[in-house]
């Protein structure tokens, strides 16, 4: 079957160059050459997350980081800020694990407010906070800069934040914002194919993860000890690790960060002024996504009608997530994508409906 080009929020386009890298020949991770390839990713990491902090490659999806981050950051209580599926998944995962939290439930597609997490916090009872950036499932972004900013407020509450569909599409600044674990998934906006996540780890969550000592697989403190050596500690994934390292090599000098953010920047205002001229936007005004646009479907479409149509030109969008399906759909536009792209799809989708 011919492939189908995404505009799905997750799994992205992957380039052919890319997909290359993974055909590469295992090597030994124990090796000197892996821990050279793994020194020579390191610094570009943190570059992207605009940290000193180390940043870990997880051997696992973007779950497994969120997992990664309540079991080892959170001695008394988490408060867990949930709008919408993601957000909710990492109160169900803490929850899970037996660590005490509080969920502060908020409408989907709604923002979290700063002033609501210091209602929240001002109790005393918790020392760490989830918090999902850009929300996929609802096409929305929290304001992270000011909630980052209450929560530094607070000197023994930790701030983890759910970057996944927004880290390498969007700037983030995470020692400036003070977020003491970052995590991202790879097949999102920095458009690698699905398989690890990545995640800015900060001295505070350092010192917490060794007084907590929860987990194994995902135990801060082992995985450390591992990165000091620019070795991971389980044999990671060896071809995305060089996927990862070409890739970033794309991203930081042949695109630039900056110009990729403008694109992302361009792309979700041609989606988003499409969005308003023809239907509606799902998420509160203001809080837009800029890599992911969630669109109402105030004509009653059907989205799986319109997407069987899309696939004749070998192209796929996102149907709602969960119990937004049919009542909204997403057009992702992160990635590699180019404005073209994007038009591209817009314009067909236009005649496909007779707009
Ligand atoms: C995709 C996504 C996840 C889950 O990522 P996996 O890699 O599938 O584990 C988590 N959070 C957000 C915001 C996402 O968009």
């Amino acid at each position: 079957m011919r492939h189908q080009k995404l505009f799905t929020p997750g799994p992205t386009e992957v380039r052919e160059e890319i997909l290359q890298t993974l055909s590469t020949p295992q090597i030994y991770h124990r090796s000197k050459e892996f821990s050279e390839l793994y020194a020579e990713i390191q610094p570009k990491l943190q570059q992207l997350f605009y940290t000193k902090n180390p940043v870990f490659i997880f051997p696992s999806s973007a779950t497994g980081a969120m997992e990664a981050a309540v079991i080892n950051g959170v001695r008394k209580k988490c408060l867990n800020l949930v709008n919408g599926a993601f957000s909710n998944r990492w109160y169900e995962i803490t929850q899970m694990n037996g660590i005490d939290s509080d969920a502060l439930n908020v409408e989907w597609g709604k923002a979290i407010k700063p002033e609501m997490v210091k209602e929240m916090l001002d109790k005393g009872e918790h020392d760490a906070v989830t918090l999902v950036f850009n929300e996929t499932s609802t096409g929305m972004m929290n304001p992270l800069k000011e909630i980052a900013e209450v929560i530094r407020e607070y000197d023994d509450v930790l701030l983890f934040v759910d970057a996944v569909s927004a880290l390498g599409g969007v700037k983030i600044e995470v020692d400036k914002l003070g977020i003491d674990m970052c995590l991202a998934g790879v097949q999102k906006c920095m458009a690698l194919p699905s398989g690890i996540a990545v995640a800015s780890i900060s001295e505070r969550l350092l010192e917490r993860a060794n007084e907590v000592r929860r987990g194994f697989y995902f135990n801060i403190p082992r995985l450390y000890k591992y990165h000091l050596k620019n070795q991971t500690m389980v044999t990671p994934p060896i071809p995305h690790i060089f996927a990862l390292n070409a890739q970033l090599d794309y991203i930081l000098k042949e695109e630039g960060l900056e110009k990729r953010f403008a694109r992302h920047e361009k792309m979700a205002k041609i989606v988003q002024n499409w969005a308003r001229k023809y239907f509606d936007i799902f998420p509160e005004k203001g809080y837009e996504s800029k890599t992911v646009t969630c669109i109402k479907n105030t004509r009653g479409i059907s989205i799986a009608g319109l997407n069987e149509e899309l696939a004749k030109y070998y192209l796929k969008i996102s149907n709602g997530y969960g119990k937004l399906k049919e009542k909204t759909f997403r057009i992702a536009h992160m990635g590699d994508m180019e404005v073209h792209d994007v038009e591209g799809l817009l314009a067909l989708i236009e005649d496909i409906l007779n707009l």
